[in-house]
């Protein structure tokens, strides 16, 4: 495992995020493959775990916890955050106490290593950081003192400009930020001025979406046979990952692994440091220019909780991603299956999804093309109906 220095701390390059853990049929958290992946990843020398209040709608803390407890407590770094972007209008806010008490319980800790907060962003500073982070800094500095958080430090979806703001205003007071880095957002989301500004700064770089969403796990065959070519043995992730360690080193990189599969791949990727050379550097290029004309939904599915409709957003928008690239029979019946009231013609435009979106995505609008769309697409019955005819056809032809 390659580690990094923090502090007087040596983190593991790699760590496991929290936020897309192994589930069962039934949709619930498969504890005993996240207990296999969590003996792998402490076994090869991770030993950074990262979760959130929000993460598989509140169950994640638990699961991770409870996984993490079966090793001696000094043996692993737990990172939490509170949810302060999920703060809305005209709501009660959640408060600092109340929610920090209720993580330490459900993760069955006495402290946190690292705690952030979570997801600074346009919205969250309009509808709550921006007149309370004063506030919980002093209630999470003061659980600091008492040795129930080791360091403090912050997650951010922000531009660049907004960043800049809150790092003049508050960065003396965080040690660390976690962003979303890969290598379509270092220019899609400006991620190389958010680079520059932490390190201008002096905080520490936290990475978090580095294979965004896992977009950057299938980048389709024509790119995928040339990333083959050159080398054989690297599955595709492992590039993302490769491609981030050609940066003046980030201190953690988060994967939200789903299975012990993904978990191994990536152990084998963090065993040694191989950062990519000029011509795997332009094949990476290539392909973000083809995936930046994609919508960038990374499905962390923040802004689904909030739709009056119930729709299942990402889902959506991979489905509109889907089409894209090409139109199957296989996606429209994707689409068809959900019925009319969990389908894009369902949005009534509301726009509570994109104040949340920490991409930033038109949902709406997206929702909207993909609805208009879908009505040009033949049913599943019309494609049966014309492929009986053409058999049909057929038939009486040799007759
Ligand atoms: S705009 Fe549409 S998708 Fe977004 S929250 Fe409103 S109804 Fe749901
Ligand atoms: S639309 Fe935005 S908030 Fe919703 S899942 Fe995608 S990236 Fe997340």
């Amino acid at each position: 495992m390659l580690y990094n220095d923090f502090q007087n701390e040596r983190l593991s390059a790699l760590g496991f995020g929290a936020m897309r853990l192994p589930l069962t049929p039934g949709g619930e958290i498969d504890r005993e493959e996240l207990d296999r992946m969590v003996d792998a990843a402490l076994a090869a020398g991770v030993n950074y775990f990262d979760t959130a209040y929000a993460y598989h709608g509140g169950r994640s803390e638990n699961a991770i916890g409870a996984s993490l407890r079966r090793y001696p407590r000094e043996s692993w770094n737990l990172a939490d955050k509170f949810p302060g972007h999920q703060n809305v209008k005209g709501v009660r806010p959640m408060q600092p106490a109340e929610v920090f008490e209720d993580q330490l319980k459900k993760c069955g800790v006495d402290y946190f290593d690292f705690y952030l907060l979570h997801n600074v962003c346009e919205s969250s500073l309009t509808y709550y950081y921006g007149e309370k982070t004063g506030e919980c800094l002093d209630y999470f500095l003061e659980q600091k003192a008492k040795g129930r958080i080791r360091h403090l430090g912050f997650s951010s979806h922000a531009t660049a400009e907004t960043l800049e703001k809150f790092l003049d205003q508050y960065g003396e007071r965080l040690e660390f930020c976690q962003i979303q880095l890969n290598y379509v957002d270092w220019r899609l989301q400006n991620a190389e001025k958010k680079v520059a500004l932490l390190r201008a700064h002096g905080i520490p770089l936290w990475v978090m979406e580095p294979v965004r969403g896992g977009k950057l796990a299938k980048l389709g065959p024509e790119i995928e046979a040339k990333m083959r070519a050159l080398r054989p043995e690297e599955s595709t992730p492992a590039w993302a990952f490769r491609w981030l360690r050609t940066l003046p080193k980030p201190t953690m990189i988060l994967s939200g692994m789903s299975n012990l599969a993904q978990m191994e791949d990536n152990l084998k990727t963090f065993s040694e440091d191989r950062p990519l050379n000029a011509e795997e550097t332009a094949l990476l290029e290539e392909a973000a220019a083809s995936l930046a004309r994609m919508i960038p939904c990374t499905g962390c599915r923040y802004c689904c909780a909030g739709c009056p409709m119930g729709l299942q957003i990402p889902d959506l928008l991979s489905i509109a991603n889907d089409m894209a690239v090409a139109r199957s029979f296989n996606v429209v019946s994707r689409y068809t299956i959900l019925g009319e009231s969990k389908q894009a013609s369902a949005c009534i435009g509301c726009g509570r999804c994109e104040m949340v979106c920490p991409q930033k995505i038109a949902v709406p609008e997206e929702l909207r093309k993909l609805a208009a769309l879908m009505e040009t697409q033949k049913t599943w019955e019309e494609v049966c109906a014309e492929r009986a005819a053409i058999t049909e056809a057929a038939k009486r032809e040799k007759q």
